[in-house]
């Protein structure tokens, strides 16, 4: 297997530092806590969506594409960090922002990952929840080829073939930075969403028989669901690298017990994981992905799926510009003290 037979514009800081949560650990009492820093690939705020686009960017440029487009939720991650590419690419982006949460909070709608959207010159459009966002980008792609434009597209998340070659390239990335340091880890753990973190993260880990255990601790879809959509995506991930056949159904498992209400929906173990991790190792995780991911990785340990004398590694795969989007979920006033 050989990613650089695949085009690439870089971008991302890489590699992504590799650090111990040696006060997550003690507090928890359970395995030794590792932390993948993927929330710092340097892109706007970083997360990783930076590492897909550096292939799918790649792609658009070869396209000589003059607009990019993609879509999420209002506060996607993925749109912003597909903004910023664009802007240092330039290129025009258009977003098609989708509202799955019906917040009528001002910052929720406007600040956070909206702002740095609007700073780096996309332009948003507004769309009701329920609709086939992919299908509506496409009319909408069509309306701007239809006046000249040379519009490439990117599916919700980035997450398609080309974009999950990103995390194929992480698992390598991590697994060698584990042996170099010959740190022997026993699990990896992150939060799953559009599929195409844990699909490349597994197409790479099974590819180079690693025997590491992945767990992806969902955010909206059903267990069933979301094992089937990264298991499709790692099996086409595989065959355009040449590995047909790598990954077997049972290497993809997530874990769905700690979505909650919803998507970008915020939950009480989210935000008890937002605290813990913010005031035991200063590191911002976000409501909608990395504290769910977070949340359910804290209970596992304190149920016994992860257990002492184990070491794991949690992918942080960013977010903390959302918590501008956020304040609403949070009260502090505890924390103001009479002067
Ligand atoms: C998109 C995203 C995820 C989920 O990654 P997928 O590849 O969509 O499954 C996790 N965390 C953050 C912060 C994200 O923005």
């Amino acid at each position: 297997m050989h990613l650089a037979r695949f085009p690439r514009k870089f971008m991302a800081h890489l590699p992504t530092p590799l650090e111990p949560l040696p006060r997550l650990s003690a507090e928890l009492g359970g395995p030794e806590i590792w932390i993948k820093r993927d929330d710092c690939t340097g892109l706007s705020t970083g997360g990783n969506k930076t590492r897909k686009l550096e292939f799918l960017m790649a792609e658009a440029e070869l396209q000589k594409a003059d607009l990019v487009m993609t879509q999420g939720a209002t506060q996607s991650n993925h749109a912003r960090q597909t903004a910023a590419f664009s802007a240092k690419l330039g290129m025009q982006c258009h977003l098609l922002l989708e509202d799955r949460t019906h917040s009528n909070n001002a910052n929720y709608n406007n600040n956070g990952n909206v702002i740095l959207d609007h700073l780096h010159g996309a332009t948003t459009e507004k769309y009701p929840d329920g609709l086939d966002m992919n299908a509506e980008m496409e009319k909408v792609a069509d309306r701007f080829r239809a006046e000249g434009r040379n519009v490439y597209t990117i599916p919700g998340g980035g997450s398609n073939t080309t974009g999950a070659l990103g995390y194929v390239n992480c698992a390598f990335e991590l697994l060698s930075q584990c042996n170099d340091r010959n740190l022997k880890v026993d699990h990896i753990v992150h939060a799953t969403g559009s599929a195409g973190t844990q699909a490349g993260l597994i197409t790479g880990l099974k590819a180079m028989n690693a025997n590491i255990p992945l767990l992806g601790i969902g955010v909206r879809a059903p267990k069933e669901a979301q094992e089937t959509n990264v298991y499709n995506l790692a099996c086409a991930t595989a065959e355009k690298l040449g590995c047909e056949g790598v990954v077997n159904r049972e290497d993809v498992v997530a874990n769905t017990d700690y979505v909650g209400e919803g998507y970008g929906i915020p939950t009480e173990s989210g935000l008890d994981a937002i605290a813990m991790f913010a005031e035991l190792e200063a590191i911002l995780l976000d409501p909608v992905y990395s504290a769910k991911g977070a949340a359910g990785f804290i209970d596992l340990i304190r149920k016994g799926q992860f257990k002492k004398g184990e070491r794991v590694v949690f992918l942080h795969t960013g977010g903390a510009a959302a918590l501008f989007g956020y304040d609403g979920a949070f009260d502090f006033s505890g924390r103001w003290v009479a002067s």
